[in-house]
């Protein structure tokens, strides 16, 4: 007799910061933020700062300006994945992460890596599931002023669109 053996992706707590979780998903060992309470479109989720401020990307740093990368306070912020959809958004200006679209508890939070990165040092492939996936993910300087359009970016990749466009 033949068994086969399913395994059903499931997922742990790994720490709890009152509105929103971190989860380890077993099957894949990834890490991921998610939502514990309501928020909705233009909340501010939660204040930010600077960790360590350097003159490089690391996978996970933000940027917050040309040659200035940080690292997040609180640190759990850092589980916030990459999506081509969004559902909030690191304003490096306020430090605020801003709700883009509404949240339930539950949701996992995603921002989308090109509105605050200009040029990613680990570019990767998105399998983000979204309709409008871009599917390469290595910066906002990749990416065309039409698609950028689309989404909300920091003022920081808003001034280096335009300077790109003034050249
Ligand atoms: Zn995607």
């Amino acid at each position: 007799m033949i068994t086969t053996t399913i395994t059903t992706p499931s997922a742990e707590v790994i720490s709890n910061h009152v509105f929103a979780e971190v989860l380890l998903n077993n099957a894949s060992n990834q890490k991921s933020l998610h939502a514990r309470v309501h928020f909705a479109p233009g909340d501010v989720i939660c204040n930010f700062n600077a960790g360590i401020t350097q003159s490089y990307p690391t996978y996970l740093t933000v940027q917050t300006g040309t040659d200035r990368h940080i690292t997040l306070m609180p640190e759990f912020l850092q589980y916030i994945n990459h999506s081509c959809s969004p559902n909030v958004f690191f304003d490096t200006t306020s430090m605020q992460l801003i709700c883009l679209q509404p949240l339930q508890p539950g949701d996992e939070l995603t921002f989308f890596y090109p509105s605050t990165e200009w040029d990613m040092a680990q570019p990767f492939v998105c399998n983000c599931g979204s309709k409008d996936c871009l599917q390469l993910i290595n910066g906002a300087s990749h990416l065309s002023v039409e698609t950028l359009s689309k989404y909300r970016l920091t003022d920081f990749i808003k001034s280096q669109v335009k300077q790109k466009l003034s050249l």
